[in-house]
This record gives structure tokens, sequence and C-alpha cells, in this order.
């Protein structure tokens, strides 16, 4: 069964791939493997000390891997109170990005909100990476930690191509801090609690808790990410995954550039030595993305860009081991680990629905890049505005009625086309083997700025996504041409067939 399984917030990867099942849960670490590598212990600790100094020349990578420790925000959250049995204007499940930038927007417009969240002080997990003219446009510079003037994507050994546009982390304290004080300040309430069941009445839901209590909202908003507890779906689940390993590192050593980040590393030297993970590679390529802080301190994450099923962690954490070891990446010690499971593309969700959602849960996700955070941010405020606009109007839309209002402007046609294209564009991804995909970035840099730019962004749309199309083509080799020709035939036959059948 090659398929995420959905049980209670958790994603299972579930999958048989070259002869072994492998059970990958995005939310919990891994249990280490061993595998051979070079890793140093500089300073002799308490952790590590004994056993692993004697044998460091053949430790694991992954026994370096701390706890996982859970950090929460330090304040008091103002707490819905269940006696009161009033109704909430919205409320919100899911205190991820999407969610809070949902609640912190209707609040301000006065609109009582509820945000449930199982966790809601804990800082999220994922080490994001956003192009920084994203940030800049939503007024969220403050919210980067580090940005990197420009990015380097290596083709192969002997071509690299110079990216000019910066990059940022995301500071996700920060971003998760200044949207908590904001929702505070507004008068958000928080209930610590995950939801079970949603009952729709004509004017009203009940949203049902795991610790009984239920809570009343006029709109439900789903922002449960990739879990999809509450947005249903009619159609075959049947997504790509991207999937990632990534360690925040110290290291003796790295050979990159500290101004650039690594947006890509397709080289594949350092599987000569193993056949059988050079063939896998070439087969189902990964590559590299690396954000060097300085010249000790790095994240380093191993990355299948989209593949079905999806490659298998162990796998990925294999070809980073051989990769670091080429490199003369010593890692000394790490500060946190990344499991990293994206699905991407996939049917949208039923449109319109009483729930209405945003970001994960509503297949916000972009089909070829499995970016997100950007375009999920973006969108709050339109999703935001149409809550507000349609509780507050003259002529006040309730239940069904605004919820239809609210996906409209979530999921305009415009957006749903150039979501059929991104769909396409994964499709044809998923079709490529190394060599395939390197000729394929290799012509995907070389187009104008706006070009790749406005595709990674989402910003790009239908009519420009054609001519981006068709100057992908002229960029590309002839091999490549022919590739596309053959690999994207199908797919093209089948976006031109969605794009038809999808009317506003
Ligand atoms: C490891 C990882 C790294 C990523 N890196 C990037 C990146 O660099 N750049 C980028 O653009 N995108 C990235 N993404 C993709 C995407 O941006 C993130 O997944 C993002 O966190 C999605 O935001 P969200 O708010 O939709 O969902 P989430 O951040 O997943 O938040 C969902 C919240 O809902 C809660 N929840 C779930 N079920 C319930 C329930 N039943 N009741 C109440 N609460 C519930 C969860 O506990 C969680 O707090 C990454 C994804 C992953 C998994």
């Amino acid at each position: 069964m090659d398929t995420l399984l959905k049980t209670h917030n958790k994603l299972d990867f579930v999958q048989p791939i070259h002869g072994f099942t492998e059970k990958v849960s995005a939310n919990t670490s891994l249990k280490p493997q061993k595998l051979e590598t070079k890793f140093v212990c500089k300073k002799p600790s308490a952790k590590f000390c004994g056993s692993f100094c004697v044998k460091a020349s053949s430790s694991a990578l992954l026994e370096l891997v701390p706890e996982t420790k859970k950090e929460n925000l330090e304040f008091e959250l103002p707490v819905y109170d269940p006696s009161k049995g009033l109704v909430v204007d919205l409320a919100v499940v899911g205190g991820g990005p999407a969610g809070l930038a949902v609640a912190q927007q209707v609040s301000e417009a006065g609109l009582s909100v509820c945000s449930i969240d199982p966790s809601p002080k804990m800082i999220w997990p994922n080490n994001y990476g956003v192009w920084v003219d994203e940030f800049e446009a939503m007024d969220l510079l403050d919210c980067l930690d580090t940005t990197w003037s420009g990015a380097v994507v290596y083709i192969n050994d002997k071509t690299s191509k110079d990216l000019d546009r910066p990059y940022g982390r995301v500071n996700r304290k920060q971003l998760k801090l200044k949207m908590m004080q904001k929702c505070i300040l507004n008068g958000v309430k928080f209930h610590q609690a995950k939801v079970v069941k949603v009952i729709h009445e004509e004017s009203k839901s009940l949203l049902i808790c795991n610790d009984g209590v239920t809570i009343q909202a006029s709109v439900v908003l789903d922002a449960t990410g990739f879990s999809r507890s509450l947005v249903q779906y009619d159609k075959p689940y049947n997504p790509g995954y991207q999937v990632a390993y990534g360690i925040l590192a110290e290291v003796e050593e790295h050979p990159f550039d500290v101004n650039k980040m690594v947006f890509m590393d397709w080289r594949d030297s350092h599987l000569n030595n193993n056949k059988e993970l050079k063939e896998r590679n070439r087969k189902i390529p990964t590559f590299l993305y690396a954000m060097p802080f300085s010249s000790q301190r790095i994240f380093l994450e191993e990355t299948s860009l989209v593949a079905r099923p999806g490659v298998p962690m162990k796998d990925i954490q294999e070809r980073m081991v051989a990769r670091l070891n080429h490199l003369g990446i010593k890692v000394t010690s790490i500060e946190e680990d990344e499991h990293c499971v994206i699905p991407m593309g996939g049917p949208l969700p039923v449109l319109p629905q009483r729930v209405v959602g945003i970001g994960g849960t509503a297949g916000m996700v972009h089909p070829s890049t499995g970016y997100m955070v950007a375009r999920t941010l973006a969108a709050a405020p339109v999703v935001a505005n149409a809550i507000v606009h349609y509780l507050n109007s003259d002529r006040k839309l309730l239940g069904n009625e605004l919820s239809s209002e609210v996906w409209k402007d979530l999921w305009p046609i415009d957006r749903r086309r150039q979501r059929e294209f991104f769909c396409f564009g994964m499709d044809i991804l998923l079709k490529l083997d190394l060599h395939a995909t390197r000729r394929f970035f290799s012509a995907f840099f070389d187009l104008e700025p706006r070009y790749w730019h406005g595709f990674l962004s989402s910003r790009l749309f239908l009519p420009d996504l054609v001519l981006f199309g068709l100057s992908l083509f002229a960029h590309a080799s002839n091999s490549s041409r022919f590739e596309i020709m053959a690999k994207g035939t199908v797919p093209l036959a089948n976006m031109i067939y969605n794009l038809i059948q999808d009317k506003d």
C-alpha cells in the first residue's frame, strides 16, 4: 500500500520499496539507522562520549540526533470558556501558519474567533525557507532570521547556475510569536484540544473536541495541514510525495559559500562507489538543499522532489550520508532533525463545502515544488476578508451560502487553472530520471527570471504559464525537448481535459 494513511493527525508513510516495508511518521522521529559515515566528536560530551568517541569513524549520523525537544512560547493564552455556550463567529481548527494567519486577520475586524490546536504554544517544528521577495511583499522581513543574497543550483559536476534571487530562512519562533501576539490583542480565545468531529446545523456548526468540549461557531475553518481533518475530498487521493531528511548541524567545515544557499545540488559523484545506490538515484534522483549559516553551522537536507510512491526515508538518509562523506562534511553535533513528507498535487477538496479550508488541507501546496508557506500567508487575507465581508454584510450570509462564497474566493477559476498546470508540471517531474531532471532544471533556470520566479512563487496565471511552457521548450536541449514530448503528452492531454471540464 503506497499511500499516506490518515490516522489521528499523523501521516503514516507505508510502502513496499526494494523488498521492504517502511513506516515513517511525518511527526515523529525515526529510529536511528546504522549508517556508515565519518563523524567526529570534537568535544567529548556526556551524551556521546564513551562508546561514541571510540567508534567515531563508523558511528551513525543519526546517533547524533538529540531527543526531540518541543519548545513552547512563553506566555499565558486567553482560553476559551465553554461554560458560556457562546457561538463564536469563526472557529479555526489548527494553529499552524495558515490557521493563525486567518485567526489574526478575522479577529482584527472585530469578529470573535476561537483557535483550537492540541499544542497552541508549541513552536512550529518545520524549517521553512522562502524567497525574500515573497516575505517582503507581506511586510514579514522581520520574520526571517537569515538571508542569502542568492542561491546556487549544481546541475552536475561541471555545471552550476547562480540564482540572483535572495532567499531566507523563516524565524518560525518570531513568526508564530508575532501572529499569536496579534491574535491575543484582537481577543482570540484558544482551546487546547483536537477536534474529532463537526456537526452542522443551518446557521452554525458544533465542533466536538477530544476533551469532551463542544465549540459552536458560525464558520469553521479547517487549517489542520496535511492531516486534512475536516475538509472532505470526493476523488481518490493520489498525490506525489516530496520526502526529505534534514539536519541542522555543527560541522568541522563544509565546502559551500556562506553567502549563497544551495537550492539544489544534483551531483551524484558521491555514489560512485555504491552501484546500487547510484542506480536508485539515477531512476529517482534526490538532491541536497542546504542553508549555510556560517562555516561551521549548516542546515542540510537530502530531498526527493516528488515521487509516487515516495522515496523511503531510510533511502534518503543513506544517500545523505554518502553525500556528506564525499563532500568532506564532518558533523560534530546535530541541533535538530526534520522528517519531511509533503503530499503534492492530487485532487482539490470538494468545492464548495460547508467547512472552509486553507493551507495543506485545502490543496494549497505547490504541486511541482512542495512550497506553500508564502502562498498560504498571502492567501490568508483573501479567506479572512471573505469571512468578514459575508458575515458582516447587509445581506448576512450563513451556513452553506457563506462557505460557498469563501471557497470561490480561495479557489477562483484562474487559481484552479494555475494549479492544474502545476500538477501537469508534477506529472512530468515524476517521469524524469536523474539525467532528464538535470536537463529540465538546466533549461528552467536559464529562463527569464520573471518566468522561473513566477512559476516557483505561484505568480503566473494561465496565459503566462503557456508562454512559460513555450519558453522552457525553446530553452531545452533537443534531447530534453524529445523527453518533454514523449513524457509530457499524456499529462498534457489530461491537463487540457481537466481545464475544459472545469468551468466557473
Ligand atoms: C518538514 C516540512 C518542511 C517544510 N518546509 C517548507 C518550506 O521550507 N517552505 C514552504 O513553503 N513550505 C514548506 N513545507 C510545506 C508547508 O508550508 C508546511 O507543511 C506548513 O506547515 C503547512 O501549514 P499549515 O498551517 O497548513 O499546516 P501545519 O503547519 O501542519 O499546521 C496544522 C496544525 O493543525 C493542528 N491539527 C491537526 N489536526 C487537528 C485537529 N483535528 N484539531 C485541532 N488541531 C489539529 C496540528 O497540530 C498543527 O498545529 C514544509 C512541510 C514540512 C512537513
